[in-house]
């Protein structure tokens, strides 16, 4: 168990810690990475160069309309059939190809890659460590920019990062990546009703064939209150920043084209997530 007081003690050790045991951008963005390499070591990525760039020139497109466009943001295609998308904290932002294939127009898309990152943006994962692991944070940082580790200190510092890749969001997370959604697609030129209707598919498809689309919603609470709340705030905006949107167009269509006609992704085991046991036990 880590203490408050390992926390001061790494903070005395290693001066590169401004403690208060609040995470600043630098450390965000280090924890991010690190849990980045980690996830990505583990899980398979699309690795195909026309869908990789596709995701990261339309995340881009999002992410630099945004307060926090000057971050690294990074882009990855997870190659996997369920549907889910996820985002670390500093910028790193991750859709699964089951989410794409759902996703029949452009405007889908984009408020998917919107809402992650609207997360990042609002910092809600940073929060939550901040708010239950603070002194953890910033051991494992610690421990990082100082190779001052032990084990245990290493242990604690992969289990925050466990608890960043399985933040639940509160409600009202969701609502305000929502809002920032709304407002970075429409500020990227893109139609933000595509939220709504993201929302109302995956909603339809928790009815009819839940399977695929468990892990999205055990991270993402979605019931028909997002999409009337969404709505609202679509309604709200001036009508004439709403005009010419884009809502779908062809490079999108190739884009899912391409992605169909390559190799099946592999078929998930039951527990389609790297679990925090196994995080533990890197
Ligand atoms: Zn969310």
């Amino acid at each position: 168990m880590i203490s408050r007081n390992a926390c001061t003690l790494a903070g005395a050790v290693a001066a590169l810690l401004m403690v208060a045991c609040g995470v600043s951008e630098d450390q965000e963005v280090q924890l991010g990475r690190q849990n980045a390499e980690q996830i990505n070591s583990q899980i398979p990525l699309v690795r195909d160069p026309i869908v990789t760039n596709y995701v990261r020139d339309l995340g881009m497109s999002i992410a630099r309309t945004t307060p926090r466009a000057d971050l690294d943001w990074q882009f990855f295609v997870v190659n996997s059939p369920e549907v889910n998308a996820f985002a670390l904290p500093g910028g790193f932002i991750y859709v699964n190809r089951g989410l794409i294939e759902r996703a029949e127009n452009l405007d889908e898309l984009a408020g998917a890659l919107g809402h992650e990152i609207g997360h990042v943006v609002r910092r809600h994962s940073v929060q939550q460590m901040e708010k239950q692991t603070g002194a953890n944070v910033a051991v494992g940082l610690g421990c990082t920019l100082t190779r001052l580790c032990n084990s245990d200190v290493a242990r604690a510092a992969i289990q925050v990062g466990g608890a960043a890749l399985f933040a639940r969001y509160s409600r009202t997370d969701e609502a305000e990546a929502d809002s920032e959604a709304v407002l970075n697609v429409t500020a990227a030129g893109l139609d933000p009703h595509g939220i709504p209707a993201l929302f109302r598919r995956l909603i339809e498809e928790r009815r009819t064939a839940p399977l695929r689309i468990a892990a999205f919603f055990a991270s993402h609470p979605l019931e028909e209150d997002r999409i009337v709340a969404t709505e609202r705030e679509i309604a709200a905006l001036d009508p004439r920043g709403l005009e010419g949107l884009r809502v779908d167009d062809p490079s999108y269509q190739a884009f899912r084209a391409h992605l169909r006609d390559l190799p099946a992704p592999p078929e998930p085991p039951a527990q389609d997530q790297i679990s925090p046991d196994q995080l533990r036990r890197q």
